[in-house]
């Protein structure tokens, strides 16, 4: 029987590349409902396409999960809009592809205490996660938040393409937004794309690892890897490393969210090594990217802290998109925030949004 499916976010870039991954196999798939908060004509064109419903506005989201049964929700909605139709899709038995990392990072123990509690599955589709999932062993029920998966890890290598500025001259306090928007290796939506070029969304990656296989983030390392062929490894306690390589297209871990642990045939460029060369490895800078740093402490500092980082990283990347801010300013306004945020427990989803609001404030002030 084909698998019903609801995607949150159906008009963005994830949500496009798995409605293409159903595309090639309508037999293993049954898409129930498309939500999307705006590009209304497109979501309807969609739903046409495969005889589901279509969602669109701000409460889009909520309302695909609430009105409709489904065997897994892709959760891949901008930012903390994510968080609560999350919670309703695992509340109402689904499993959850995740692509849509802030519900992690700022609601990371939440969301994994209710998944726990109802036995539903969470599938990454983040290209890093998916890599580290295929490379732990998993059979059907055994998947990612599961600790008997995790006992043997010694180290989790995110790799992390470096961004646009990698190589680029000392001073980024003149990066123009264009040139954020100008990612080496994947297209994407803006705001993952000027995280990328920051590596804060490297930063957002180590918590969503540390929640998705309850690994903490002392064991979570990360290695630039400019040809964003390896997309990422596991180290394990006897010493042996493993890793998943594949071209760059996000389609490959969607797909393996999707169907796992199955693998199922797509016409898809191969990976040829000896085409490529070299692979290479190198250090991140964390001085010139502060977020990996910022990160670390946000998650040391635990409670509300890391739903602050994400919070004003959002209100900042939306500022430098608009040109209100520089772009080094992104990273000095999420400190000031981290460093002023209130102690809080992230007890609650009125906790998350009420960080959220504190970090609002904060910056009109
Ligand atoms: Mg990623």
């Amino acid at each position: 029987m084909a698998k019903k499916v609801i995607i949150l976010g159906a008009t963005g870039s994830i949500g496009l590349n798995a409605i293409d991954v159903i595309r090639s196999h309508r037999d293993e798939y049954d898409i129930v409902a498309l939500a999307a908060r705006s590009s209304k004509e497109k979501c309807e064109e969609l739903a046409r396409e495969f005889g589901a419903s279509s969602y669109v506005g701000d409460d889009a989201a909520l309302r695909a999960v609430g009105e409709n049964e489904a065997d897994i929700c892709l959760v891949s909605t901008v930012g903390l809009s994510g968080l609560r139709p999350t919670l309703d899709a695992i509340d109402k038995g689904m499993d959850i592809a995740l692509a849509t990392k802030e519900v992690l990072v700022m609601a990371g123990e939440l969301v994994t205490q209710a998944a726990k509690r109802k036995g539903v599955r969470f599938l990454p589709v983040d290209s890093e996660h998916s890599a580290i999932f295929q490379c732990l062993p998993h059979s059907q029920d055994v998947c990612a938040l599961s600790p008997s998966d995790t006992s043997s890890i010694s180290k989790l290598i995110l790799t992390a393409s470096g961004g646009p500025f990698l190589d680029a001259p000392e001073d980024l306090s003149k990066v123009t937004v264009k040139e954020a928007l100008n990612h080496p290796r994947w297209k994407m939506g803006p705001k993952v794309t000027i995280d990328s070029s920051t590596m804060m969304n490297k930063g957002f990656e180590i918590l969503e690892a540390r929640w998705l296989f309850d690994v903490p983030v002392e064991k979570i390392d990360v290695v630039i890897h400019p040809e964003s062929i390896v997309h990422s490894l596991v180290t394990f306690c006897d010493g042996s490393t493993l890793a998943q390589l594949s071209p760059p297209d996000m389609r490959v871990a969607i797909q393996y969210a999707l169907s796992c642990p199955r693998r199922l045939p797509a016409k898809r460029e191969e990976l040829d090594l000896s085409k490529i060369g070299s692979l290479n490895f190198r250090k991140p800078d964390e001085k010139r990217f502060p977020a990996l740093s910022l990160v670390k402490e946000a998650s040391a500092k635990g409670g509300v802290a890391p739903a602050v980082l994400a919070a004003a990283d959002e209100w900042a990347v939306e500022n430098f998109i608009k040109g209100k801010i520089r772009y080094t300013d992104i990273a000095s306004i999420v400190s000031k925030c981290l460093e002023k945020a209130p102690e809080n427990a992230c007890d609650s989803v009125e906790a998350v949004f009420e960080a959220c609001g504190w970090v609002e404030r904060f910056l009109k002030t």
